[in-house]
């Protein structure tokens, strides 16, 4: 197997064009000038890919294992020692809030190392982000105490979170939860119920799991309206910060699954013993689903980036097999020559490689723009960057997640049959990646979130300021760029056009809306891609100028065939009853 180099260079290419140097320049971020960061990086990816990077197989080949009699999940040892050198190291803080013993970094920096480290270890990188949204999630809507409580341990590293939504009932449809909350006659609350699917639920990575739990509270209001968010730890807290009698919080078993093997996905069941597992509200009773979005909304761009990470890593292995297959004579080569040489090989390398580095633009753009929402020092400018990171959001999680799986799948076919067989890597790759795509809100969820709730923005303002930025780039594509310019001038007016008519449907016509979201969302993404590969032309030579002229004029012009399903209403969609559906 492969093992994963940090792109140090493209990384810091692609920091430099979304505006890192404006982040470094403003008071908050003096400290991350552009040296530090590209040291940072460099130790860092240095650093995952020795710990992490080398045990990805090994990760997959023994993925966790549950103990039926104790409910303990153990992981393999070279990760439970690679995790506690980790945060030894101190990595795991560099991007949290000061506050509570962070670095202070950029969020821009912190998901330019969630993308080396979901490369190096996708499996593993999962506990990291689950832990992140359960911190956002305590850092906007847990009380002082409650900070005081986790915050620190956890930005630390020594204690780990987790994020409980999901139950058999309740999965897109989280408003249909059942798990229970209660208050006992001393005022402390207590959660019973089982979730299901909970990545990272249980571990030996840790002494303890900050668990946040979503529950409804007795004579909650039916649906998303009634639901609470509690803290539930997996061991109690005492005074001085050690950990007491553990909670009523137990595995009862983890899931086997298609990739990500390393990842414990776990049935949790609070309260099974005593009733109830004594929880912690947070924010107020039956305002769960905002401070679930808190955590939800930077988890989905992180689930975003881990579709580029894991494509960025097959398309190591592809480019690496091209280079020393050898496979009937390229036509413009000589006997002998590596299967680069073939037209059709290149095209599937430039695809992998043009589209990893537009996932790369859109989704540390999206990380800009949440910095620019915590940190402007102008409060529209705040305001105006968080709709921006809204509107991007979708997108970022939607498209670079389908693009990591289409791009893994390519991977596989640059190495012919080879990459049907394990041995090479890329075939877990393509496993693993299959579930960023699902989680986190199923990409159909995203499509729906993009044309039902962030199109209006602002009265649709929002979407029509990005599509003035896409029609400047287009108009600053000239020169020997100007047939680039061309194909983005197209994309940006088809754009304007198609999300008119998705708002016109919003108010008339909701099952064409609904309809036409996946396609309607994969035109938009990619056009938004393009135009960020437009500014990558713009300020680049050599390779750099050419994969983005290659995405733009091969990849752009593919989107123009969704445009016939978009604009088509619902009845082709829907013309079949469920029971015609059937295979006959
Ligand atoms: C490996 C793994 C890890 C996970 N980790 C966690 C975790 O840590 N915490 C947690 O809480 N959950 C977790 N999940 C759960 C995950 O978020 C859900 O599986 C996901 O949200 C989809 O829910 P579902 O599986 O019930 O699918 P369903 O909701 O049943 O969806 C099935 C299909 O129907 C579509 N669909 C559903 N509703 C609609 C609608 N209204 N309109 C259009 N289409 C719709 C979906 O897009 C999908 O294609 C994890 C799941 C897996 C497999």
């Amino acid at each position: 197997v492969l093992d994963y180099t940090p792109p140090l260079q493209d990384v810091m290419f692609a920091l430099d064009l979304v505006g890192l140097g404006e982040l470094s320049a403003s008071e908050v971020f003096a400290h991350a000038d552009r040296d530090t960061v590209e040291g940072l990086l460099a130790e860092y990816g240095r650093f995952i890919a020795e710990q992490f990077g080398t045990v990805n197989e090994l990760g997959d080949r023994q993925g966790a294992t549950h103990h039926q009699d104790s409910g303990r999940v153990t992981l393999p040892p070279v990760i439970v020692e690679a995790y506690r050198r980790y945060v030894e190291a101190g990595w795991p803080s560099v991007p949290m809030g000061e506050a509570h013993g962070g670095g202070g970094f950029p969020w821009l920096v912190g998901i330019a190392m969630q993308e080396m480290l979901n490369s190096a270890n996708m499996g593993f990188a999962l506990c990291p982000l689950l832990t992140q949204g359960a911190i956002d999630a305590l850092e906007h809507h847990g009380t002082e105490i409650q900070q005081e409580t986790y915050l620190r341990k956890m930005v630390s590293g020594e204690w780990t979170g987790s994020m409980n939504l999901t139950e058999p009932e309740a999965g897109s449809d989280v408003g249909a939860l059942r798990t229970k909350a209660w208050q006992e006659a001393d005022g402390t609350w207590r959660v019973a119920g089982t979730k299901i699917y909970i990545t990272y639920g249980e571990h030996n990575l840790t002494d303890n799991i900050v668990h946040l739990v979503l529950a409804r509270v007795d004579g909650a209001p039916a649906g998303t309206k009634g639901i609470s968010c509690f803290i539930v730890s997996g061991s109690e807290v005492n005074a001085d910060g050690t950990l007491g009698v553990r909670n009523d919080v137990k595995c009862v078993s983890i899931e086997h699954k298609m990739g990500v093997h390393l990842s414990p996905t776990c049935v949790l069941s609070f309260g099974d013993d005593t009733g109830g597992a004594k929880a912690e509200l947070i924010g107020e009773v039956n305002a769960g689903m905002r401070t679930m979005f808190t955590m939800m909304n930077n988890a989905r761009l992180s689930v975003g980036v881990q579709g580029l990470a894991v494509a960025e890593r097959a398309y190591q292995h592809a480019y690496n097999h091209a280079t020393t297959r050898v496979q009937g004579r390229p036509v413009t080569g000589a006997v002998g020559d590596a299967i680069i040489g073939h037209p059709d090989v290149r095209r599937m390398l430039l695809t992998i490689r043009s589209t990893v580095e537009a996932m790369r633009l859109l989704c540390y753009t999206n990380a800009k723009a949440i910095d620019d929402a915590r940190h402007s020092t102008d409060v529209v400018a705040r305001a105006t960057a968080q709709e921006r990171a809204d509107l991007l959001t979708p997108m970022s999680k939607g498209w670079s997640t389908d693009m990591g799986n289409e791009m893994c799948s390519l991977a596989v076919q640059v190495h012919g049959g080879m990459g049907f067989i394990e041995d090479t890597g890329v075939a877990q790759l393509s496993r693993d990646v299959r579930i960023a795509a699902i989680y986190e809100g199923t990409n159909g969820i995203q499509a729906m979130d993009l044309v039902g709730r962030k199109l209006g923005l602002r009265d649709g303002a929002v979407m029509r300021e990005l599509i003035d930025e896409v029609r400047a780039t287009a108009s600053a594509l000239t020169g020997d760029l100007a047939e680039s310019g061309k194909h983005l001038a197209h994309a940006a007016e088809r754009l304007a056009s198609l999300s008119e008519l998705m708002a016109q449907r919003q108010r008339t016509a909701p099952a064409d809306l609904l309809a036409a979201a996946t396609p309607f969302a994969r035109l938009a993404a990619t056009t938004v891609a393009a135009h960020l590969m437009g500014r990558q032309a713009l300020a680049s030579t050599g390779a750099r100028r050419a994969t983005a002229e290659f995405f733009i004029t091969q990849v752009l012009p593919t989107a123009e065939g969704l445009v016939a399903s978009i604009e088509a209403p619902s009845s082709a969609v829907m013309a079949l009853s469920a029971q015609n559906l059937a295979s006959s």
